[in-house]
């Protein structure tokens, strides 16, 4: 593809990283917009970044925000600030060369100002060294006094003690010294991102730069899937690590066509047999594990959610929060009932969710659960918040029966490809139980109901809509677990 023009491309600080991932990636971006495939991840990032930039705001009370409605009158407006008595500067706007960056925060000392980029990570990333490198060679170019260039970044041992209090959230770090090469360099990236925009499409093969620092959304362009794609590449084997990429080199695009030779590994002898076959395998102890655990059996999952800047006092940043969670109780063979809890999104959720889950699964029973650290953790991080309830579910814990390596250690079909997650499972033992009619069809849409319904503008019809949706959702999930336990136990 060629569109080859020689009008001067304006830039900005995202373009020059972008063309620092691929020059191809900057080129396709300006050319050819609309191969771009939008990932809705990228914009959950962006909202995610421009939140804890507020709560950064929120920090330096005394501080003035540059609206950047219209950028011109925004560069003039910080022009205009930094001639009168310091004080903290939100989102001061400079340019320089066609460039135009905004500042996070412009914070003053004795000397001058601390620049300070703020990010929602929990570290300093090597890309967060090379947008700091350009804001703060184009900050230099208008001359301002800067005597530190930081990242803040999130301090995930930060414990919110309430009361709208984030004295403590960020975590400063002086990169000045780490960046002082690469602001010289910046020159040089500009016009070399100018260059790639007036020549003709970069040829550039995808590569390790795709999915570094993020993944590149023009993969769909650059590597559209072959129509004779296998639907059981090598990929599929379980922790297969550099063997895929060894297998495809010697041609071997699809596993069947494999010799079973070249596999060593147990369990990639077992998922290539049974793709070869076609036929899934159940091992024959699988009944009698099952067979052997009593009754209550008590089906449970957790769903929760796990903000970045911490909303109820006593979580971390990025701390996964219970809200809801799902229970089928098989009493006795086959007699089954169901109980759930989902907070109403109001309060913080913990304290009734563990009360109601330990009324429900009382003192004796195994607790079956698919993929137990997770469960674990969240019930042993209530414990320890918990002095009165620590007992109660410490000996909840010590009943937890994990489903997940009993199904990988005992079953597989073809059509799991290489899974054991309970929707590549479910699948294949009831098909009927898909998720795909449910408007919350996995944990990222039940964190994002979830967070929708906290918003405080959600309309009541809405509110009620997303109640019940995750609550079809987490029963789907356990009522999944339920139908597993007894395929590989020849129930039913
Ligand atoms: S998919 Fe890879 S090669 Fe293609 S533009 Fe993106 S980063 Fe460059």
């Amino acid at each position: 593809m060629n569109n080859t023009s020689q009008k001067r491309h304006g830039l900005s600080k995202s373009r020059i990283l972008l063309h620092r991932q691929c020059p191809k990636r900057l080129w396709l971006k300006v050319h050819h917009p609309e191969l771009e495939e939008i990932d809705d991840g990228n914009q959950a990032r962006f909202d995610t970044g421009t939140y804890v930039g507020e709560i950064a705001q929120q920090l330096y009370p005394e501080g003035v925000l540059i609206d950047g409605g219209n950028l011109a009158e925004a560069v003039k407006r910080t022009k205009e600030i930094l001639k009168g008595d310091k004080r903290p500067i939100f989102e001061a706007t400079f340019q320089s060369d066609g460039l135009l960056i905004r500042a996070d925060l412009l914070l003053p000392n004795q000397d001058g100002y601390r620049m300070v980029e703020v990010k929602s990570s929990t570290s300093v990333k090597d890309y967060h060294l090379t947008d700091a490198a350009i804001q703060k060679w184009v900050a230099q170019q208008d001359d301002v006094p800067l005597t530190s260039v930081e990242i803040a970044h999130i301090d995930n041992t930060f414990i919110y003690p309430g009361e709208n209090d984030y004295q403590g959230l960020l975590k400063y770090v002086d990169v000045t010294n780490q960046i002082l090469d690469m602001t010289r360099e910046v020159t040089e990236w500009i016009s070399a991102a100018r260059n790639t925009l007036t020549e003709s499409e970069p040829c550039i093969e995808v590569g390790k730069q795709c999915n570094e620092p993020f993944a590149c959304s023009f993969m769909g362009y650059c590597s559209p899937l072959a129509e004779d794609a296998s639907e059981f590449p090598p990929e599929i084997l379980p922790r297969v690590g550099a063997l895929a990429a060894k297998l495809r080199s010697e041609g071997f695009n699809d596993l069947r066509d494999v010799p079973k030779e070249r596999l060593t590994n147990a369990n990639h002898q077992r998922v290539w047999r049974i793709t070869k076959s076609g036929v899934a395998e159940l091992s024959s102890e699988v009944k009698s594990l099952l067979a052997a655990l009593p009754y209550p059996r008590y089906y449970i999952d957790f769903e929760t959610i796990n903000p970045t800047v911490p909303i109820w006092a006593g979580t971390r940043p990025y701390m996964q929060v219970p809200f809801q969670w799902s229970c089928h109780t098989e009493e006795s063979k086959g007699v089954i009932k169901h109980d759930a809890y989902l907070a109403d999104g109001k309060s913080d959720p913990r304290r009734l969710f563990a009360e109601s889950l330990l009324e429900v699964v009382g003192n004796n029973g195994p607790i079956l659960v698919y993929n137990a650290p997770f469960e674990r953790s969240r019930m042993q991080e209530l414990a320890n918040y918990y002095d009165d309830l620590k007992n109660l579910l410490e000996a909840a814990i010590n009943r937890i029966v994990d489903l997940l390596p009993i199904a990988r250690n005992h079953y597989y079909h073809p059509e799991m490809r290489g899974s054991w997650s309970i929707k590549a499972v479910l699948p294949t033992i009831a098909p009927d139980l898909a998720y795909d009619n449910l408007e919350v069809a996995n944990g990222g849409m039940a964190q994002e109901a979830f967070s929708e319904m906290m918003q405080l503008d959600v309309t009541s019809e809405r509110y009620h809509q997303l109640y019940d949706a995750l609550l079809k959702y987490c029963e789907r999930d356990t009522l999944a677990m339920v139908r597993i336990a007894h395929f590989f136990e020849g129930v039913g």
